[in-house]
């Protein structure tokens, strides 16, 4: 549906993008993450056709962007982070006029009425646009971008400056929109990834570190396991013994007692199976293991690690 093949763009000698290849498939959710500077809103704004690269080529639904820029366009939905929106206007006369701007050949008030229904603002189509909440104006952000049934949507940090109730609705509204269109979703917020995204592409400095299944990441990125443990013995004993165990690379008390058993976060090797060994040394000095349990890896983590791990190779 979408192939970027080596996608490169030189700002004079800075590399924004450096050698970028990816394909999404229709009906895919993907979230674009990378910390600021990464190089996403250069990447996105070639992809919608209002940058050119430097190298590389950019396919929508088997058209180049660089050679068919206004039939690839009509493929596009594009919701900038700060949406270009005419606040001295009605809800109605905005989306009216997106309507004629991007010349659809749809039935007009059928087709508004219809957008307008799946974002839920009906309610609010005769209001200033300046007088909406800002949940309201990103949903009409949201509006303008879906406007003539394009395939290919994408989003940039649509949530940032939303209250957590917005961000739920929004969030929603994206996924909703997923099952209909393919959608790219460029984002700093990992837990927004999380929540809706099938697929994660990861960026930094330009180029690409991941491209996995949301739920493969952790298991593909697999440099550390996280357990928790609870024993009852003298804390700081157990703490120190912990630490010189094979295959714990690192242990911390988590403060949480209950009589006389301490819990213990534990970082361990993946390839090694620690739960011998712990409760072996354990039971050596009779500290009974009250409980055992495995912590899933935030993506937080997965991300700090891989962004390690490209720089450890370039070294
Ligand atoms: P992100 O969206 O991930 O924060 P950007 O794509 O905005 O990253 O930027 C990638 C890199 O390119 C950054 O180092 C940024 O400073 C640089 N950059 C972006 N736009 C320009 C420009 N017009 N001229 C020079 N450098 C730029």
């Amino acid at each position: 549906m979408v192939e970027i093949k080596n996608l490169v763009k030189n700002y004079g000698n800075k590399n924004a993008v450096d050698d970028i290849s990816f394909t999404i498939q229709e009906g895919e959710i993907v979230g674009f993450l990378g910390p600021n500077g990464a190089g996403k809103s250069t990447t996105m704004n070639i992809i919608t056709g209002y940058l050119s690269a430097t190298s590389g080529t950019v396919t929508v639904l088997g058209k180049d962007i660089f050679k068919e820029p206004m039939a690839v366009k009509k493929q596009i939905g594009f919701l900038p982070e700060q949406p270009p929106l005419y606040v001295d206007m009605t809800v109605l006369e905005y989306l009216s006029f997106v309507f004629d701007l991007k010349g659809c050949d749809f039935n007009k008030r059928e087709h508004l009425n219809e957008v307008m229904e799946k974002v839920k603002i009906l309610d609010v189509k005769d209001r200033l646009i300046r007088n909406l909440s800002k949940g309201y104006r990103q949903r009409v952000g949201i509006a303008q971008a879906i406007i003539g049934n394009p395939k290919f949507i994408i989003f940039d940090e649509p949530t940032v400056g939303l209250d957590p109730v917005q961000i739920i609705e929004i969030r929603n509204l994206i996924r909703s929109l997923g099952k209909k269109h393919t959608v790219i979703l460029s984002t700093h917020i990992l837990s927004e990834v999380q929540a809706i995204c099938d697929r994660v592409i990861i960026i930094n400095e330009g180029k690409l570190i991941a491209n996995e299944k949301t739920a493969d990441l952790n298991r593909v990125v697999g440099q550390s396991a996280k357990m928790k443990i609870k024993v009852a013995g003298p804390n700081r004993e157990v703490l120190n013994m912990l630490r010189t165990l094979q295959g714990i690379l690192r242990v911390e008390s988590d403060g949480i007692r209950e009589g006389d058993t301490y819990s213990y976060l534990l970082e361990t090797n993946p390839a090694i199976d620690v739960r011998k060994i712990i409760f072996n040394a354990l039971a050596s000095h009779s500290w009974p293991m009250m409980g055992m349990e495995s912590v899933e890896a935030e993506l937080e983590d997965v991300f700090v690690r891989l962004i390690q791990s490209t720089q450890g190779k370039e070294r």
